[in-house]
């Protein structure tokens, strides 16, 4: 079998004998960047129909044409977990963003907290940080990055079937390690790096779902701070 290196998401269904026409930026990306040619191998998934090998049938400056040849992945859905977080400056925020992808999120969720101090987000590059994320960690499933909402509107609308992991800094040093409440559906949430208002920490306390918890005694940076959180919940309630 060749070899496939390049591994693409696609918005196209995929199946046997399924053939997926490529968008501009795809063949530029294909044929200029990574220089396939016609004959080459490369793998693809869409979010749903798991990871399959495909040939170049067709490479052109502006377009071509991929032929699904086999499946080599079912669908792997990541566990039901979202990843709540207070958007800080562009890089740490891609950092996020990428990482929650990579480790299993199902879901990514901008929040906009009292302390947060952007009121906008570029969704859609958030959201190819998350494509190009899954892309190379050879997950079969891109996790949604909605658009920034106010994390007030998000606690008034929770799902009653969603357990909630506040990581607060102000418990740092607290014993306070996650439950083990396996079986649910669950959430993250990280704050800003000006923390949570004590509004805010006031109702997330009083929140039927919230399991309030620590992660240390010191304090990290939010983006630190993303990635042990997700750590931790995947070794207690995680997919591995
Ligand atoms: N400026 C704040 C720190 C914010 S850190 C202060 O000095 O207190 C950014 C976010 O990371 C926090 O809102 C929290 O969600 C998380 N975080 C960082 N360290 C933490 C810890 N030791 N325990 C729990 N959450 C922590």
């Amino acid at each position: 079998m060749k070899d496939a290196k390049v591994r693409l998401y696609v918005d196209h269904p995929l199946g046997d004998g399924q053939t997926i026409p490529l968008e501009r930026d795809q063949a530029h990306y294909l044929f200029g960047v990574m220089r396939l040619a016609i004959g080459a191998h490369i793998l693809l998934f869409n979010s749903k129909d798991g990871e399959w090998r495909a040939e170049v049938t067709q490479a052109g400056k502006r377009g071509g044409e991929l032929n699904c040849v086999s499946r080599t992945k079912p669908l792997q859905m990541p566990p039901d977990l979202w990843l709540l977080f207070a958007p800080i400056k562009k890089a740490r925020t891609d950092f996020i963003v990428e990482k929650a992808a990579e480790m299993g999120a199902a879901r990514i969720m901008p929040v906009q907290t009292d302390f947060t101090n952007s009121d906008r987000i570029r969704q859609d590059r958030l959201q190819a940080h998350a494509v190009e994320a899954a892309e190379q960690c050879g997950g079969t499933y891109v996790p949604e990055v909605t658009d920034l909402q106010k994390l007030d509107r998000v606690l008034a609308d929770w799902p009653e079937d969603r357990e909630l992991m506040f990581c607060d800094e102000a418990e740092a040093g607290a014993a306070k390690a996650l439950m083990d409440v396996t079986g649910k559906s669950w959430a993250i949430l990280i704050g800003p790096e000006g923390g949570f208002s004590p509004a805010e920490r006031a109702r997330l306390h009083a929140h039927r779902q919230a399991h309030v918890v620590s992660l240390g005694p010191r304090i990290l940076r939010a983006d630190t701070a993303a990635v042990a959180a997700m750590t931790l919940w995947q070794q207690k309630l995680g997919d591995w």
